[in-house]
């Protein structure tokens, strides 16, 4: 079963009586830690859907509520020991009224999208002359901000994707991520390879259930490029990463990005307590349960400026809002403190990084090194 997988309803019967109800999702739920509510971790959102669908609990707001306090972090998924697939099963059980579908439709996140859009009115488009098979995933943020990919010095091409549907499909709008996602497989059907930079957009997509599963191999996430580099920085700086939940869902752990940064010479890469825990941005999350996501937001940055750091990274444009905003809070009431700097891995890379090249001297010793080995 995929990530976002859209689910049938004996499925999310089966995934329900798999629950052994052993708790276990309580103590890894960033909800739950802030409202200590049983009602908001993954057990309790099980059984209320199961008295909803027996008959034996009627629908009312406080259910609704509960239902839709998750930041759909994938927490409570990777921890249960029965394998209960509990995030596809809010995805699909989110109930949805005429009001709310229209609040969740593409046009609404549009709207919202295109205010974001505002920021960078004076952008210019990024153009590029080269056809390409190699193309770049633009998450709707992204493609707001008029950002453009460029790893080691290419930039890639565009692939003029839709979104990747994550936001629809986390408020029950499966409908628009079955539509959204048949779209994008075409596109990446004629494509050799597609690099995602937005973790929750490499996630959803390497999880749709493609027709043809062969284009699941092609997509990559930019980091895996900088697997082998070796990279020098002119300035000496501490920095710290915070791990979005949607890297950890899809394969990319902290130690892997880890060794990226530690091979960074002349950079002091310090681990913040808890580089995994959830930022509480949880796409629009924050500003449906503001109150939660400020708290899980200033948990993240204690353990953010408790490391001393000059520069905090990350690899999700929302954990990027989420950082920013909180160390801006942070900057107005913590004057003694040290702030860090919020950046994107990516851009932190391009801009204070230099990739060493190896030398023609060096790979014709590799070269003959090879070969006396043959
Ligand atoms: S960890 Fe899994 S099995 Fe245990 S209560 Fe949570 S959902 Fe149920
Ligand atoms: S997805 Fe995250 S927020 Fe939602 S119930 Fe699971 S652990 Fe809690």
């Amino acid at each position: 079963m995929n990530y976002t997988t859209i689910m049938q309803d004996d499925e999310i019967k089966q995934n329900i009586l798999k629950c052994s109800r052993c708790g276990l999702c309580q103590g890894v739920c960033p909800v739950y830690k802030e409202t200590k509510n049983e009602k908001n971790n993954a057990r309790g959102k099980l059984m209320q859907i199961w008295g909803l669908k027996k008959g034996d609990l009627a629908l009312n707001s406080k259910i609704l509520n509960n239902l839709d306090l998750c930041l759909n972090c994938g927490k409570c998924k990777l921890n249960c020991p029965s394998g209960v697939h509990t995030v596809e099963v809010f995805c699909k059980e989110k109930q949805l009224n005429t009001l709310g579908k229209f609040l969740n439709s593409a046009f609404i996140f549009n709207l919202k999208l295109s205010i974001l859009g505002l920021f960078s009115f004076f952008k210019k488009t990024p153009k590029y002359k080269k056809e390409s098979r190699i193309l770049y995933f633009e998450g709707c943020i992204a493609k707001k901000l008029k950002k453009k990919l460029e790893i080691k010095g290419i930039k890639f091409k565009n692939g003029n994707f839709k979104c990747c549907a994550m936001p629809y499909l986390s408020k029950g709008r499966a409908d628009v991520y079955k539509d959204f996602s048949y779209y994008n497989e075409k596109i990446i059907e004629n494509a050799d390879l597609v690099i995602f930079d937005c973790a929750t957009c490499y996630s959803t997509v390497k999880n749709y259930s493609f027709k043809n599963p062969k284009n699941k191999d092609k997509l990559v996430f930019y980091t895996d490029f900088y697997k082998s580099t070796e990279f020098y920085s002119q300035k000496s700086i501490t920095i710290t990463y915070h791990l979005p939940c949607h890297l950890k869902n899809s394969g990319i752990n902290i130690e892997e990005i880890e060794n990226i940064l530690n091979s960074i010479k002349n950079i002091k890469y310090k681990k913040m307590q808890n580089a995994d825990d959830c930022c509480g941005f949880g796409g629009d999350f924050f500003i449906r349960h503001p109150k939660i996501a400020y708290l899980i937001s200033m948990k993240k940055a204690c353990n953010v400026i408790n490391t001393n750091a000059d520069i905090v990274l990350t690899s999700c444009p929302t954990c990027l809002w989420s950082l920013a905003f909180s160390m801006f809070i942070n900057k107005i009431f913590r004057k003694n403190v040290k702030i860090p700097k919020v950046m994107d891995l990516n851009d932190f890379i391009n801009r204070y990084c230099n990739i060493r090249i190896k030398q023609e001297k060096e790979i014709n010793q590799d070269a003959n090194m090879c070969k006396s080995l043959v």
